[in-house]
This record gives C-alpha cells, sequence and structure tokens, in this order.
C-alpha cells in the first residue's frame, strides 16, 4: 500500500490551490509547513490521518 497521499490544500496567502504529498502510515495529528508553489509563502498544514486516510485538514498562514 502507498502511505503517501497527494492533497490539494488552498494557500491562506494567496488563495491558489496546490498539491502536497503527506505520509499516511500513522495515525494522528501532523503539522507541516509548506511553501506555496504559487506565491512561494509559508502555509501551515494541519492533518489527521486515521487508518492510510487523510480525515482532517486544515490550512493557516504560517
Ligand atoms: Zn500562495
Amino acid at each position: 500500500m502507498d502511505w503517501l497521499e497527494e492533497v490539494l490544500i488552498q494557500c491562506p496567502q494567496c488563495g491558489e490551490e496546490f498539491a502536497i504529498q503527506i505520509e499516511t502510515a500513522v495515525d494522528g495529528r501532523v503539522e507541516l509547513v509548506e511553501d506555496c508553489a504559487v506565491c512561494c509563502r509559508p502555509a501551515r498544514v494541519l492533518i489527521t490521518t486515521k487508518s492510510g486516510e487523510v480525515e482532517c485538514l486544515e490550512v493557516e498562514a504560517a
């Protein structure tokens, strides 16, 4: 099974969507800081994973 899931997030700074890859092997809450693919500003991404799936995804300005 592939434990990397690609999800689209919306940049809190410029509003554009871009894809990031999330590792879903471990259940729980993960916090990442990703640079927007469009405006290059950082976005904090809070991800909750369960049973190999992304259960909840929140994005805020970092
Ligand atoms: Zn952006």
